[in-house]
């Protein structure tokens, strides 16, 4: 079987394993699709997760109400052995990404890491990714058991195919973890994460200060619902966060609508955002390479485009 394991956040399923799904299917591996949720009091996802997957194992336990690597890695590894799963795929997110390879040692298994694209190569699993500041994409594989990291926003989020899959409570042994978490301060924000959202504005240095900013980029992201990016040049000048960052170095992300205002369209840019499905882009020089992937553009002064949007937007 092809074991994934499911990311959610506040009783929802993230988009993350919707991706997931579709890397899945992708991979021309065969035997069931499989998705694993961990945590408390999570029925919601694990219905939310049938509608996706050919079955659901639920591990709903007190010791899985946070998350922590050894037990993530414990978990996943004693599912992925009693279900003889040949394909564990996790999501690359931070947390993913720490106890991902913890699971590849404790099967004794291959490792792929952040996957924009996986196929099979005979009985080889093969995938894509990013090397050398995403200049080089680069093809491995290997052969039996693989566990990989999906790069998210990489995969197109998975539609429900036909019937429900079956859904499944598991028994687990649980370690008691060596780390705790002792304190955590949230960032607040009422927009939409960047990783989940269906439209996404960003602001780009040609925005002009971080004022204009909150005027233009947030002011039509707050009306259109969408989330809020930014380049590197807008982070590295104190203008924005850095969790804003989209590209190479920031987040990946693929929107139904990526509205660039300002911004110059740099491959480092464009690796994180080029797999958008519609891309809109106001650039007051025609040259910017931002035109070369955008399907919409305008040329012109952001100055004067971008109030009349908001307005029309507000309507
Ligand atoms: C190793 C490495 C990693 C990197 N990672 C990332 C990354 O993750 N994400 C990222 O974004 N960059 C990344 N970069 C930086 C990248 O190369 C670019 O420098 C950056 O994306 C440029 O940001 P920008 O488009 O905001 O600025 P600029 O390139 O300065 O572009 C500003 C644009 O605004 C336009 N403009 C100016 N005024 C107006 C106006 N009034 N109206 C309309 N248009 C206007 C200009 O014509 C110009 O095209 C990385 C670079 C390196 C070397």
């Amino acid at each position: 079987m092809i074991l994934i394991v499911a990311e959610h956040t506040a009783g929802k399923l993230a988009k993350a394993t919707l991706e997931m799904v579709t890397a899945a299917r992708e991979s021309g591996r065969e035997g069931p699709i499989t998705l694993l949720v961990l945590g408390q009091n999570v029925a919601a996802v694990a219905t939310e997760a049938a509608a996706v997957a050919d079955q659901v194992l639920v591990a709903d336990l007190p010791g899985l109400a946070t998350y922590n690597a050894e037990v993530w890695a414990a978990a996943t590894t004693q599912i992925a052995q009693e279900g003889e799963a040949h394909t564990v795929i996790i999501g690359g997110s931070r947390s993913g990404r720490e106890y991902a390879p913890r699971v590849a040692v404790k099967l004794d298994a291959a490792y792929l890491e952040d996957a924009t694209k996986l196929s099979s190569n005979g009985a080889a699993l093969q995938a894509q990714r990013y090397t050398y500041l995403a200049r080089v994409t680069e093809t491995v594989e290997a052969d039996g058991l693989v566990v990989v990291t999906v790069k998210p926003g990489s995969f197109a989020p998975a539609a429900p195919a036909g019937a429900a899959g079956e859904q499944y409570d598991v028994e687990l042994t649980l370690p008691a973890p060596r780390v705790e978490v002792t304190g955590k301060s949230v960032e607040k924000s009422s927009r939409v994460a960047l990783t989940e959202a269906d439209v996404i504005v960003t602001g780009g240095r040609g925005v002009g200060s971080p004022e204009n900013f909150s005027r233009y980029v947030e002011a039509l992201a707050d009306n259109l619902g969408a989330g809020v990016g930014a380049t590197r040049a807008v982070v590295d000048a104190g203008w924005r966060p850095y969790a804003e960052q989209v590209g190479q170095t920031g987040k990946t992300v693929q929107p139904k609508a990526y509205i660039a205002l300002g911004v110059s369209g740099a491959v480092q840019h464009l690796s994180g955002m080029g797999k958008s499905k519609n891309i809109i882009a106001i650039n007051k020089d025609a040259e910017a390479p931002i035109f070369k992937v955008a399907d919409y553009g305008i040329v012109g002064d952001i100055n004067e485009i971008v109030p009349a949007l908001i307005e029309a937007s507000r309507k």
